[in-house]
């Protein structure tokens, strides 16, 4: 689907954040980026999706146009309205998709992330949790083809974390293309391949069970095995 040739990328008068990353993503891939906080993964999901641009090197698109969605580590910069089915609608009405699909999509993904009785309330009133399943289901109805997750699951307990995991791995089958940007061993599990940052830098990029026999490269990318 695209391709990352050597990118790098600094903030103003910053040290850089990225540095020299290679690496294409497939069609139908579940990806986990992981590493530790300050790594650079939310700003390698962010030039994924195209919000910034590298500073050296490039970045290929195998569509002239992808369509890919990307879900802010904080919900709260992912609503742009009052009221949640009004959030929903707002991404449908630009792409002028007609009023019947737009109800369908909006019925459909607001059930399967379970915030269908929370359609007509003021998102500001909302815990943290539900603001996080109200902007990833306002992601999903517009079904892109290549999902960026960052950290989607991090303000949802046990079962909500648990339902949205299921929700990606339905989407996998669906062969959606998936890039999860987390700290959770358990979602790292389900992908079928992890690339690792450390200051910038991919350290890493095989399969789970690769990164668990690798206690070195597992510290430095501060990712603890799960008991047993
Ligand atoms: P976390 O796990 O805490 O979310 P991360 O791996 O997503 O961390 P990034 O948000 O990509 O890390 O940040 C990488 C580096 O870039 C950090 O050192 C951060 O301080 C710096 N950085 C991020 N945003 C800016 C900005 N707008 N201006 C300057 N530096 C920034
Ligand atoms: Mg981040």
């Amino acid at each position: 689907m695209l391709q990352l040739n050597n990118a790098s990328y600094h903030f103003k008068e910053s040290e850089p954040v990225l540095i020299n990353v290679s690496f294409s993503i497939s069609k139908g891939e579940y990806i986990a980026i992981i590493g530790k906080s300050g790594s650079g993964k939310s700003t390698l999901g962010k030039l994924i999706k195209g919000l910034v641009k590298p500073t050296s090197g490039s970045i290929t698109y195998h569509q002239e146009k992808e369509n890919i969605g990307f879900l802010f580590q904080n919900p709260d910069n992912q609503m742009v309205r009052t009221i949640v089915e009004d959030d929903l609608a707002f991404g449908l009405e630009n792409a002028a998709v007609n009023p019947s699909l737009m109800e369908e999509r909006m019925e459909r993904y607001a059930k399967k992330l379970g915030i269908d009785h929370l359609r007509k309330r003021s998102i500001n009133e909302l815990s943290g949790g539900q603001k996080q399943r109200v902007a990833l289901a306002g992601l999903l109805v517009l079904e892109p083809e290549l999902i960026i997750l960052d950290e989607a699951t991090s303000m949802l307990d046990p079962e909500g974390r648990h339902e949205v995991l299921e929700q990606l791995e339905s989407m996998h089958q669906e062969s959606k293309t998936l890039v999860t940007i987390t700290h959770d061993v358990e979602e790292m599990a389900k992908c079928n391949r992890i690339i690792g940052l450390a200051n910038g830098e991919v350290i890493f990029d095989g399969s789970f069970t690769q990164l668990m026999h690798q206690e070195d490269v597992m510290q430095e990318l501060g990712c603890v095995k799960p008991f047993r």
